[in-house]
């Protein structure tokens, strides 16, 4: 098996170079964020927990999204590898997923952290507010909101993977192509190995 995690801030492009890696890698996208629409828009009880705390840029509960991808890596037996992308969010959710991997006897491969400054991550979010109809991508303060709890709970998720010397920067800015090159740059070696 080969696993990624897709990391980055919200705005950074991670949905949309996920698209493309599954395809290239013959991965399984297990998006969290997605997971929670699907939930959300089924007005399932889970859906409706979330919504409240995804409408205000807060986190949805360590146990709910590691319930989730757990009942998600259980329903893909023959999968050649996952990738993950807005997943995991705090340190807990990271451990939660070490343990998840080392039951089925694999692990982590790499971690590809997009770069990308505040001010143009905004303005992506701005743009997208457009055509995704997401009110987290529509409300300014609750974009500010969600860039806060991404440098308080997330970004120390790195420094965790950066501990296992898993991280690969990768510098999100540019057009989609060039960024996906850059990308696949940092796993085709790994793949070689
Ligand atoms: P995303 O589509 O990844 O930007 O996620 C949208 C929202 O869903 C986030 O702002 C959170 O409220 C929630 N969410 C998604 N993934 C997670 C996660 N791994 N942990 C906690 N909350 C999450």
């Amino acid at each position: 098996m080969f696993n990624l995690v897709l990391f980055g801030p919200p705005g950074s492009g991670k949905g949309t170079q996920s698209e493309k890696l599954i395809e290239k890698y013959g991965l399984i996208h297990l998006s969290t964020g997605d997971l929670l629409r699907k939930e959300m828009k089924a007005g399932t009880p889970l859906g409706n927990e979330a919504k409240s705390l995804i409408e205000k840029g807060q986190l949805v509960p360590d146990e709910v999204v590691v319930g989730m991808i757990s009942s998600a890596l259980d329903a893909n037996p023959e999968a050649k590898g996952f990738l993950f992308d807005g997943f995991p969010r705090t340190i807990a959710q990271a451990e939660a997923l070490d343990k998840l991997l080392t039951l089925k006897k694999t692990a982590i491969h790499a971690v590809l952290f997009l770069m990308v400054n505040e001010e143009e991550l905004i303005n992506r979010l701005v743009g997208r507010a457009k055509t995704s109809g997401r009110l987290d991508d529509a409300d300014p303060e609750i974009q500010r909101k969600r860039q806060e709890v991404y440098k308080n709970e997330t970004l120390p998720v790195a420094g965790y993977y950066q501990n296992q010397d898993k991280v690969s920067r990768v510098e999100g800015e540019g057009t989609i192509d060039e960024i996906f090159d850059r990308i696949c740059s940092h796993i085709n070696p790994l793949l070689e190995a």
